[in-house]
């Protein structure tokens, strides 16, 4: 799938601000902004905890190349240590992370891993920034989707309730929700049940 450039839409920290805010809002949980931008946000650049060029010299190996492994590679090159990454897979570097191109020429790709980053993923957010990646906005269940689920493959626009239900053990009130309502509740029931916490500095 070729994107055009001007469907890029990456959000600024400010817009981000906003609908972590507005969505907050209706949540009725307003006070959680704080906790979840510390949470979530990462730590003072290491400059802050060596000089550049302290590391010069020193061998480090990084056990695995997904976004932690590469990270922690990056973050460490900027004190100067000669880093190694190990990494159990021989053909690509990403673990989780894994952009799967179709064809040679790189056109038609689609994520096999990650590919939501929450407004309020403030971490992932710094290196999309700090690298200048486009991110686009996420299309679900409008599109005609396939969904593989124990072993049946099917399109969202297909009838859920008849086929995926029935392979579930459901109460007779999940049986009568419609999968959209029913896939919400699944997501923000536990989450709402969630008691506030006070989070120290
Ligand atoms: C299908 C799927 C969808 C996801 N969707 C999202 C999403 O939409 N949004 C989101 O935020 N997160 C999502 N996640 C989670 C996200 O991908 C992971 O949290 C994140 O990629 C983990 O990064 P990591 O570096 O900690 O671990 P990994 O990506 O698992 O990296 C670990 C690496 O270490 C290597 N390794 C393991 N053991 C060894 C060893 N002994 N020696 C050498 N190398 C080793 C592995 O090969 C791998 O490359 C999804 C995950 C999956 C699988």
């Amino acid at each position: 799938m070729e994107i055009p450039l001007n469907q890029v839409l990456n959000p600024t920290n400010e817009q981000r601000q906003e609908m972590i805010r507005n969505s907050l809002e209706t949540a009725g949980r307003p006070e959680d902004y704080e906790y979840i931008v510390r949470l979530l946000s990462p730590p003072p650049d290491i400059t802050n905890y060596a000089q550049p060029g302290e590391l010069k010299g020193v061998k480090i190996g990084v056990i695995g190349g997904g976004l932690a492994g590469l990270s922690a590679a990056f973050e460490l090159r900027k004190l100067g240590a000669d880093i190694t990454i190990l990494e159990a897979n021989d053909s690509r570097i990403g673990g989780r992370v894994y952009t799967y191109y179709f064809d040679a020429e790189g056109k038609y790709y689609n994520e096999f891993g990650a590919h939501r980053i929450p407004v309020t993923h403030q971490t992932t957010w710094h290196y999309i920034n700090l690298f200048g990646l486009n991110t686009l906005p996420l299309t679900l269940r409008k599109r005609n989707n396939f969904l593989y689920v124990h072993n049946t493959r099917l399109r969202t626009t297909d009838s859920i309730e008849q086929i995926l239900y029935p392979l579930y053990n459901l109460t007779p009130q999940e049986q009568n929700t419609p999968w959209p309502e029913l896939n919400d509740y699944a997501f923000l029931y536990p989450m709402l049940q969630l008691p506030l916490i006070s989070v120290q500095s």
